[in-house]
Parts: structure tokens; sequence; C-alpha cells
């Protein structure tokens, strides 16, 4: 019998996943030519799709790498020649600050403890950043930085870039593409697809920097910096071999997500956060972890589990109703649990999973 994934990613695949990976094998689309007019059909189809569903614009490049953790490097190898300001709350956010000391920049951060989220007005950036690393959804802990803030943060900060990541949120942030820089994301999360595939959203200003680095003579990476991806993205194509089959699914969800709508998505996504958030909060067992409903995620609802054993509700859930829900991050595994909203669970799944809750 198959499982719901509750997990924060991977996660349950989106119902339609399934049928475009077989049209992708019926269509023969791991054998195609990456530099075939197929295979730029493809490429300008995903990007098609994803500037209505995200609102991207024209002006704004679409890229493909190997995953979302890929872009971080190569968002600060691009268009960082000194220094970086990392919005910092838990795993995720902290290792992208971490890999901008290991490309041996000068990384500022402004840290909260693990739970809590940024407002803009809290916030001092740093004079000589040059690249301000916000992350929309702290998958870690349940964080989620609302897009109000993030654009506040740009515009006292014309001077520098801003970059957002998406990864367990998109397309759910109503971002503006025309105030933040760049955005990034991998389909495992909330786009509900196999791994494999990282997109990176960036704009003129972001190359912009990247040529100006390159023209110093210094380095900024090879086949996946920006200049090259850009490059290639013009032609519809990419520098390496890529993922064909994900970037084609990508594009068919994206395509599924606007038939819906995206207004009716976040909706729904709100609708749904409610209902897990209202339980919790009625629970005799359970508590919401984060306290500032603000920064309560609206993808990953994460919560603190008293008195019981967070493996032990697993594992029931699972026996009794087939439904995966996620553990606590790292050390709070003993005392967490993360049930992933995604678009690809629906309403009634959410409420068959409080109605195994309720009995535990
Ligand atoms: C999972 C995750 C990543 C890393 O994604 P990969 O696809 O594993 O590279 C980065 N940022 C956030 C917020 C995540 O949740």
């Amino acid at each position: 019998m198959r499982k719901t994934y509750f997990t924060p990613g991977p996660a349950e695949l989106y119902p339609t996943v399934e049928q475009h990976y077989r049209d992708a094998f019926d269509q023969q689309l791991g054998s195609i030519s990456h530099r075939s007019q197929k295979f730029r059909d493809i490429y300008k189809h995903t990007v098609e799709q994803l500037r209505i569903l995200m609102d991207i614009p024209e002006s704004s490049g679409i890229f493909f790498t190997g995953s979302a953790t890929e872009i971080w490097e190569r968002i600060i190898q691009s268009t960082v020649e000194h220094e970086t300001f990392h919005l910092v709350n838990g795993s995720f956010s902290k290792k992208f600050y971490d890999f901008s000391n290991e490309l041996q920049h000068h990384a500022h951060k402004f840290e909260k403890p693990f739970g809590e989220g940024f407002d803009y007005a809290e916030i001092t950036v740093p004079e000589y950043a040059e690249l301000i690393c916000t992350t929309a959804n702290e998958t870690s802990s349940g964080v989620q930085m609302r897009p109000a803030e993030i654009h506040k943060l740009k515009r006292a900060n014309k001077d520098k870039l801003v970059c957002v990541d998406m990864v367990s949120s998109a397309p759910y942030p109503d971002l503006d593409f025309n105030t933040i820089d760049s955005a990034l994301f991998s389909v495992q999360k909330s786009f509900g697809m196999p791994a494999g595939l990282g997109c990176w959203i960036a704009n003129q200003a972001m190359l912009d920097k990247a040529s100006k680095i390159l023209e110093s003579g210094a380095s900024i990476g090879t086949y996946h910096s920006l200049p090259s991806l850009w490059k290639n993205y013009e032609k519809y194509e990419t520098p390496e071999t890529p993922n064909v089959m994900a970037i084609y699914v990508l594009g068919k969800v994206a395509e599924d997500m606007n038939k819906i709508g995206v207004s009716t998505i976040r909706k729904e996504t709100e609708k749904k956060a409610k209902v897990l958030y209202d339980f919790v909060e009625k629970s005799d067992y359970l508590d919401i972890f984060v306290k500032n409903p603000e920064h309560r995620s609206q993808t990953v609802v994460v919560v603190n589990v008293n008195e019981k054993s967070p493996a032990d509700i697993i594992k029931q859930v699972q026996a009794e109703a087939n439904m995966v829900i996620g553990s606590g991050y790292g050390s709070f595994k003993d005392s967490q649990l993360r049930i992933a909203n995604f678009a690809a669970v629906n309403l009634e799944q959410v409420e068959q999973l409080i109605d195994v809750l309720k009995t535990i």
C-alpha cells in the first residue's frame, strides 16, 4: 500500500509527477541530445511556466544545476569579491554562511536562536557586504521570513544584491522578482519531484557583478559560473549534459500548478497550515514550536512533543495510516516533529493525518 509522505524533503510527489515521467520515457527524453531543438523547446517551456507561476520578469535568467546546495556555492563564487551577510536561524541558513567562509570570504551573520525569525526593522547590514543571503523558509526550524520583510531589506540596500533561498517554500512566497536579485530552489521539497535538479533565478545586476569580478582577473568558477550559465541559457541550453527528464517534468508540474493558479495554491497552503496549527494548539501532547505567528512557516510545521517519543509517534502514524511524518532536525530529533505542508498533499490528507494524531 502506498504511503503518504509529510516529510519536508524528499517529500510526497506531486500527483501528476509519475505520469509526466512516464510521458518523458515514452518520448525517449533520456536519449535526446541536449544540443537538439527538442531539448531547447523543453527548457523554454519550463522557463515560460516558471515565469507565469512565480511572476518572474523576462529580464531575469532561469538556470538549472544539480542541487540547491550547489547554487549556494555558485551564487557566492559568481557575485562576491570580499564580503557577504547572512540571516542565520537554523541549519540551512547556517550552511549558506559556512560556504562563504569556506570560499575564503568575510562572512557576516545576524544570528537568531533556532525557532526565531527576522523582521526588517531589527536588521543592520554591514556596510561592505556585497550580497545579503536570506531564507524564505528555514526548513530545520519551521520559520519563515515574510516577502514584505525581504523586499524592505532590498529597498534599504539598493547597492547590495539580495538572494532568497526558497527551497522548502517555492512557489508559496509571493516574492517580487523586480525587487530581489536572485532566488533558488531544488525540486524535491515544495515542488514534489524526485531530487536531482536545482533551479536558480538571477537578474542582470547579478550577471553584471559576475562579469566585473571576471574582468578583474579573479576566478568565479568554471562551467556553472553565472556568465557561463547565462550564455547557454540565451540559446535555452546548458553548459553540461543536464537532467533533461527533471527539467521536462518541472515544466509540466509548473504548468499543472498554473492551471490551478498560484493564488489558489497559496490560499490552500494557508488553509492547510491553519488546520494543522489549530490542531497542534489544542493537542495535549504537542505544542507549536515557533512562538511568533508571523514567523511560523506555512509549508513546514514544526511541533514540540511533550511526554512522548517522536520516534514512537512516527512509527504509530505509519502503522495506522501509512503516513510518514518528519523527525525533528539534528539534535531536535528526540523532542520535535516536522510536518510538511507542500502542494502535493491536499486538505483531505491533512485532515486524515490529524485524525490519526488525535488517537495517539
Ligand atoms: C533542503 C534545503 C537546501 C538544500 O537542498 P538540496 O537540494 O539538498 O541541495 C537548501 N536550503 C533549504 C532551505 C533546504 O530546505
